[in-house]
């Protein structure tokens, strides 16, 4: 027995009037400092209002939200008590909404506890509404959230199949503006979500549709958003794009991309999409020989020039390097900076990082510790190695 889990989704121009029809008494909104200074509290809040809606705001969430963050603020939410809580923001907004709000619902467990097996019993004091301001994340449409434990430097990948969303608004106007390095971080990670969603060892049939779509439209559709943001139908479409790839990976499993994204972001603070992008092609070559039919149906899709099994995943990493190498992505962790000598120092924590991530088990193919340190000296600086 498995779950197909999905919010109620409102997406397109002006999805947000959604909120006019919301019952309640008090939203208590959590952001950040960045969402409020450009002034889409301002309009979520004013629709609230008109609704009757009470609201509070919380924008102390930081970019990949700690353990302590989502205390301090659930704190915040049982002393307001509302009855919808919602997450207006890029991924680590929306994880620190999904946990603030799991803690109001269940003050005696740790973060740390959520996770698929247990049941939580949420829903009984508020529900969540997710508002994507980013095109990558998918966390609007899904139960995972991940979060910071700082003192051991690591991401911890946590979940619930209650903890989604109720209603999910994926309105282009959140979007429009973004920088073009947000736009690339984000669609990378929106690409990853969608081929590790279709090759992941959770793979299944109601997802597999969901997730090649997602592709089709980030190859067609992140290079026009990064090179021209004003690009209407380029925006809506990648919006939409992540939010579908979220819905898809969501309901099977992301892979090695995210476990090695997850591990260097951790280690050298560098943000999700760009690390897990930054993995993709390696993953993919990694993975090759035991998801070889499926990467052959994406190459086909995506109508490159190898779709033969044997040829197809390496074509497809291919692709994937070109299409980072025109939104200006790194292709190497040297790219980013990174000296070899830091690297060397850091690799057994990347390793047993990435080892001990969920996302590891629920890859294609399960490295081996020298198969990991292959997979990250390979990373580095791009010089083939025999997996
Ligand atoms: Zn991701």
């Amino acid at each position: 027995m498995w779950y197909f889990i999905s919010p109620e989704i409102v997406y397109g121009e002006d999805a947000l009037s959604r909120l006019d029809e919301l019952e309640g008494k008090r939203a208590f909104i959590v952001t950040d400092k960045q969402i409020v200074s450009i002034g889409f509290v301002t309009q979520v809040k004013e629709r609230l209002y008109q609704a009757g809606i009470d609201c509070r705001v919380y924008d102390e969430v930081e970019s990949e939200p700690s353990i302590e963050t989502v205390k301090k603020g659930a704190e915040a939410v049982r002393i307001y008590k509302p009855d919808w809580i919602v997450g207006l923001g890029g991924g680590s907004v929306m994880d620190a909404a999904k946990a603030m709000w799991v803690l109001y619902e269940r003050p005696d467990i740790e973060p740390a506890e959520i996770n698929p097996f247990s049941p939580l019993g949420l829903r009984k004091k508020a529900r969540l509404i997710t508002i994507p301001t980013t095109s990558g994340t998918g966390s609007d449409c899904n139960w995972g959230l991940v979060l910071t434990d700082t003192s051991e430097q690591r991401k911890l990948g946590l979940g619930s199949h209650e903890a989604h969303a109720d209603i999910a608004i994926v309105d282009p106007v959140f979007v429009i503006g973004m920088s073009p390095q947000l736009t690339a971080d984000t669609g990378m990670d929106a690409l990853t979500h969608a081929i590790e969603g279709y090759t992941s060892n959770w793979k299944n049939d109601f997802c597999d549709g969901l997730c090649l779509k997602a592709v089709q439209l980030v190859f067609q559709y992140l290079p026009r958003s990064y090179h021209n943001g004003q690009d209407e139908e380029a925006r809506e479409k990648m919006h939409n794009a992540a939010s579908i790839a979220g819905l898809g990976f969501g309901n099977s499993m992301a892979g090695l991309a995210h476990s090695t994204g997850h591990s260097l972001g951790a280690v050298f603070h560098i943000p999700h999409g760009r690390t897990v992008g930054l993995f993709l092609p390696y993953t993919i070559e990694f993975t090759a020989t035991v998801a070889a039919d499926y990467y052959a149906e994406i190459a086909h899709l995506l109508k490159l020039e190898h779709t033969e099994i044997e040829k197809a995943a390496f074509s497809l990493a291919q692709a994937v390097r070109q299409l980072a190498q025109n939104i200006n992505q790194p292709l190497t962790i040297k790219d980013l900076g990174i000296s070899n000598s830091s690297f060397e120092n850091s690799l057994p924590k990347l390793v047993s990082n990435a080892d001990m991530d969920t996302q590891t088990v629920t890859s294609a193919r399960i490295p081996t510790t020298d198969e990991f340190e292959k997979l990250f000296r390979y990373a580095y600086d791009g010089k083939t190695v025999d997996f």
